[in-house]
C-alpha cells in the first residue's frame, strides 16, 4: 500500500521520538512491500518560532490532505520558555486544540497495557498486577461538559456557576460505532461507562449504545457506572477490553488507567474522526527536562505508529509485528532510562539504552 503520512515532530523530545517511529515504519514498509511517504510540518513552539503562530493554515491543509498524522509532542517548560509569555490562545498547546478541531477528531483512544517485564512499575498489589491487563479507553473528545454552555453569575447576593452537559444521539452513535469496530479487532467486549442512575445525558448514552450493540452480536456490551469503573480499574483491571465513555469521565479514567501502568514513556494514543483518518501521538508531553539528550523513550510513539497501521490502514499483521518487536526488546532486557527498575537487583538484570538504540533494537526484531 502507498500512504502519505504528515509528521509533526513538535518540540522538546518530539523530533527525537518521531524519528524512531519513522525508522520503524520504514522497516515495516521494506518488510511488507509498502510505501510510506513522510512530510514534516511545524506545530506548537516550533511553529511559533518560525511563523509567529502555533498552527498555520498550511499545516492544517497538509494534515487534511494526508492519510494520517504522526505527532511527537508540543510545548516547552512553562516557567522558562518565552512561548508562555504569550496569551493562552497563542501558546503551543493552542495548536493542538486547533488541529483536533480542524480535523474533527472526536474519538480519543488510549491503550493501557501492563507489560510483564515492566510489572514492577505498576503501583497495584502484585496479586492484581500479576494477572496483567490490556485495555483500550475510548473517550468522546468534542462534546459533553467541556463544550457545553457555561456561565458565572450573581443571584440572591451570592455567586453561582453553571456548566452544561449536552450529547446528541448522533454524537453518541458515531463514537459507539468506533468502539464496537475496535472491539471486533480485540477481545470483543465493550464496557460503556456512564452515570445513568442520575444523568439524562447518560441515559441517552446507554440507550444509543445498546442500539448500536445490536449490530455487533459478537461483541459483549456491559454498562458500568463511572464510580464503580474508577474502583474496578484499580481492583481488577484485567476485566476490561474496550472502555467507551463520554468526555469528562474519559478524561479522568484514562489518566487513572495510565497511572496503573506506571510507565509514561510506553503510552500510545490516537484521535480519530468519522473516516479512517487519525492523528497518532504518545500520551506524554515534550519532556523539556530531557529534550536533546537522546535518552527519551520512543516506544509510546512507535506503538502509536502501530495503532496508525491498525486503525487507519487496516494493516493488523504489521501492527502486531511492531507490538511483538517491542515486547521482545523488553524481554531481552533493554530499557530506556524512564523504565529502568528502581532497585539495584532489578537494574543488574537489564541494560540501559538510549532513544536511537531503542529504535534500532525494535527494527532488528521486526
Ligand atoms: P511530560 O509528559 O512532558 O513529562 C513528565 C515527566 O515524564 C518528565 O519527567 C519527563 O521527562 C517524563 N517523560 C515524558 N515522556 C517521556 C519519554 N518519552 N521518555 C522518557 N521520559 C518521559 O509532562 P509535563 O512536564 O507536564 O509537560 C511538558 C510539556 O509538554 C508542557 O509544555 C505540556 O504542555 C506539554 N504536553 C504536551 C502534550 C502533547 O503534545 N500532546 C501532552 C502533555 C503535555
Amino acid at each position: 500500500m502507498n500512504a502519505n503520512i504528515v509528521c509533526i515532530p513538535g518540540d522538546g523530545i518530539g523530533p527525537e521520538i518521531v524519528a524512531e517511529a519513522k525508522k520503524v515504519l520504514n522497516k515495516v514498509a521494506e518488510k511488507y512491500g509498502h510505501e510510506f511517504v513522510f512530510e514534516d510540518v511545524l506545530m506548537g513552539g516550533a511553529s511559533i518560532d518560525a511563523y509567529g503562530v502555533p498552527l498555520t493554515d498550511e499545516t492544517i491543509a497538509k494534515a487534511k490532505a494526508a492519510d494520517a498524522v504522526l505527532m511527537g509532542s508540543i510545548g516547552g517548560d512553562a516557567k522558562t520558555s518565552p512561548w508562555y509569555k504569550l496569551e493562552p490562545s497563542k501558546r503551543p498547546e493552542a495548536g493542538l486544540l486547533g488541529i483536533r478541531k480542524a480535523l474533527n477528531l472526536f474519538a480519543n483512544l488510549r491503550p493501557a497495557v501492563l507489560y510483564e517485564e515492566l510489572a514492577a512499575a505498576c503501583p497495584l498489589k502484585t496479586e492484581i498486577s500479576s494477572k496483567g491487563f490490556d485495555m483500550m479507553i475510548m473517550r468522546e473528545l468534542t462534546g459533553g461538559l467541556y463544550f457545553g454552555e457555561r456561565k458565572t453569575y450573581e443571584e440572591n447576593g451570592e455567586t453561582k456557576a453553571v456548566d452544561t452537559l449536552v450529547y446528541s444521539e448522533s454524537e453518541i452513535r458515531r463514537i459507539a460505532i468506533k468502539a464496537f469496530d475496535i472491539a471486533m479487532k480485540r477481545r470483543k467486549k465493550v464496557t460503556s461507562v456512564d452515570k445513568a442512575n442520575v444523568l439524562d445525558s447518560s441515559r441517552l448514552w446507554r440507550k444509543v449504545t445498546e442500539e448500536v450493540a445490536k449490530d455487533y452480536p459478537e461483541v459483549t456490551l456491559e454498562n458500568m457506572l463511572v464510580d464503580n469503573a474508577a474502583m474496578q480499574l484499580v481492583k481488577d483491571p484485567a476485566q476490561f477490553d474496550v472502555i467507551l465513555t463520554e468526555n469528562m469521565f474519559g478524561d479522568i479514567l484514562s489518566d487513572e488507567a495510565s497511572m496503573v501502568t506506571g510507565s509514561i514513556g510506553m503510552l500510545a494514543s490516537a484521535s480519530l474522526n468519522d473516516t479512517k483518518f487519525g492523528l497518532y501521538e504518545p500520551s506524554g508531553g515534550s519532556a523539556p527536562d530531557i529534550a536533546g539528550k537522546g535518552i527519551a523513550n520512543p516506544i509510546a510513539t512507535i506503538l502509536s505508529a502501530a495503532m496508525m497501521l491498525r486503525f487507519t490502514f487496516d494493516l493488523d499483521k504489521e501492527a502486531q509485528d511492531i507490538e511483538d518487536a517491542v515486547k521482545k526488546v523488553l524481554a531481552d532486557g533493554f530499557r530506556t532510562i524512564d523504565i529502568m527498575p528502581q532497585d539495584e537487583e532489578g537494574k543488574a538484570k537489564v541494560t540501559q539504552i538510549e532513544t536511537k538504540e531503542m529504535g534500532d533494537k525494535i527494527c532488528e526484531r521486526l
